[in-house]
């Protein structure tokens, strides 16, 4: 597979990277493994230091990194440059909590002695990200695996290779030591063959279903603990007495952010019969006064999608559910411009039979659907494989927090938009993965949970629990 930035707006090759060899992937293991025994020597605030440096190094250097994120997968500038700051406060973040979210757990027990569970250290990582925020996916599982001190090697997407590497630079420019994240350009058989090594501890991916379940085959193989962030379809529910001021401000935005190229962009817009027709009109409204052009360009406020293959699978899902009775309420028309651009579309009378009912589009396409009571709302957001995120707006907050209850999703933004901060835990259910990053959660996702407890001597009158020979010896 070949590593090439090709911008999207230009359709030009600006650089193509060479795979790596088995020897560096063997070189790196080697490195990483070091490092892994040696951190376990020192101390965590080390580490914070470093990371306060790595947010310190991404902020010195975010023009730069901005500009080559929307090179490489084509966002607009701006969302490249919010990106970057983003990585920045994750990184400062875990600078800050790293240390007291992994301070040892006293636990209760009827056990003579004092007992509690310390978080380790588990070993070096393999990491499996996607182009779609080349560097956020990144700092998700560096920042909180640094401060644990587990080395990490990345396996980047083949069409980010200059972000991946620019962060790769940046974190070990800012005093990471060698070997805290390699950036690798890996074969999927490298990457197989990476999880199957004893040095390695577990598996972290952010991708689709299909990239997820290989990968994860190949974890539980080898016996490897793993997380994995996979697609999602959103539901984002209107109820009928909701403001529709802010929803109208909000819907388009959550659909055409990235080019509408986001794991937790809402995807079906399930809405009230009473306010149906106003929420169709906004939404055309809106999608029909983005400008596309130059995502480098300040002006433009819609960008290209990230590479010529994505445009064509959604042109061709869009065309299949229109074949299946979908009705095209605006857009799906060509954009006259080199790049890949897809016009902002809305799709509705979507049967259950129809392939766009069941099938994610990443892109910028809103599937919306009519509802006539709070249940056919809460039935439909669950009729899906997949359960990552969601939207409920609803007059009352309170009210629209039960609705929310009653979503089969990981996380649900009630009367507000999706966002993704490092204090919140994220992560999804069914097909759109399991484990969580970020927050607490992701803190404690590759640590080994030791239990040690500690007495003075064996008390023999506590023997209930005692996994060992009750009789006397004598
Ligand atoms: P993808 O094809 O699965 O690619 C993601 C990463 O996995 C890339 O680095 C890819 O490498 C690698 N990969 C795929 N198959 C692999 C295999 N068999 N062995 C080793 N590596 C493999 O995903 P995508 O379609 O580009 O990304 C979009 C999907 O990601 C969407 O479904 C979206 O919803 C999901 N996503 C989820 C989250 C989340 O947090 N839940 C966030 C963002 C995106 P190559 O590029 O070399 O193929």
């Amino acid at each position: 597979m070949a590593y090439q930035t090709i911008n999207p707006y230009t359709n030009e090759l600006i650089k193509e990277y060479p795979n790596a060899s088995d020897q560096e992937l063997e070189n790196t293991l080697t490195v990483a493994h070091s490092l892994y025994k040696e951190t376990k020597q020192q101390p965590i605030q080390k580490r914070a230091e470093i990371l306060h440096a790595i947010a310190a190094k991404i902020r010195e250097k975010a023009d730069e990194l901005a500009r080559a994120c929307t090179i490489d997968m084509g966002k607009l500038l701006t969302e490249s440059q919010g990106e970057v700051e983003l990585c920045a406060i994750i990184a400062d973040w875990f600078a800050d909590h790293g240390e007291e979210l992994l301070a040892p757990d006293a636990l209760e027990t009827v056990a003579t002695g004092t007992a509690e569970i310390r978080h380790h250290a588990l070993g070096v990582l393999v990491m499996v990200e996607p182009w779609n925020f080349p560097y956020y996916q990144i700092m998700r599982v560096f920042a909180p695996n640094f401060m644990v001190g587990n080395p990490m090697i990345l396996k980047h997407a083949s069409n980010t290779p200059t972000s991946a590497q620019m962060m790769a630079d940046v974190i070990l420019e800012a005093g990471a030591p060698k070997g805290a994240l390699t950036n690798l350009f890996l074969s999927y058989d490298q990457v197989e063959h990476a999880i199957s090594d004893p040095r390695v501890q577990g598996v972290a991916l952010t991708g689709s279903e299909r990239g997820g379940a290989s990968v994860a085959q190949a974890a539980g193989k080898n016996l490897k603990k793993s997380t994995m962030e996979l697609g999602g379809m959103d539901p984002f529910i209107v109820l009928g007495d909701a403001n529709m001021k802010d929803v109208n401000d909000l819907a388009w935005r959550m659909r055409i952010y990235n080019s509408g190229q986001v794991c937790t962009s809402s995807k079906r817009f399930i809405v009230m019969d009473n306010v149906y027709d106003e929420f169709i009109e906004k939404l055309k409204e809106a999608f029909s006064k983005v400008k596309p052009g130059d995502p480098l360009d300040p002006k433009t406020t819609f960008a290209p999608m990230n590479r010529k293959s994505a445009k064509e699978k959604l042109q061709k899902q869009v065309d299949e559910a229109i074949a299946h009775g979908a009705k095209v309420v605006y857009g799906n028309e060509p954009i006259d411009l080199p790049g890949q651009f897809f016009m902002p579309t809305i799709l509705t009378e979507i049967s259950k039979d129809n392939p766009a009912y069941t099938t994610e589009m990443f892109g910028p396409v809103a599937h919306v659907y009519k509802v006539h009571s709070e249940e056919e709302a809460i039935e439909l957001a669950n009729d899906s494989m997949y359960g990552l995120g969601g939207t409920v707006f609803a007059g009352d907050p309170d009210h629209g927090a039960e609705v929310a209850a009653q979503i089969e999703t990981g996380m649900v933004f009630v009367n507000n938009f999706m966002v993704s901060l490092p204090d919140l835990p994220f992560g999804g259910v069914k097909n759109s993965g399991y484990g969580r990053e970020m927050s607490k959660l992701g803190q404690l996702a590759f640590v080994n949970e030791q239990l040690i407890v500690k007495a003075d001597k064996p008390n023999m009158d506590n023997l209930a629990g005692a996994l060992v020979a009750t009789q006397s010896i004598e």
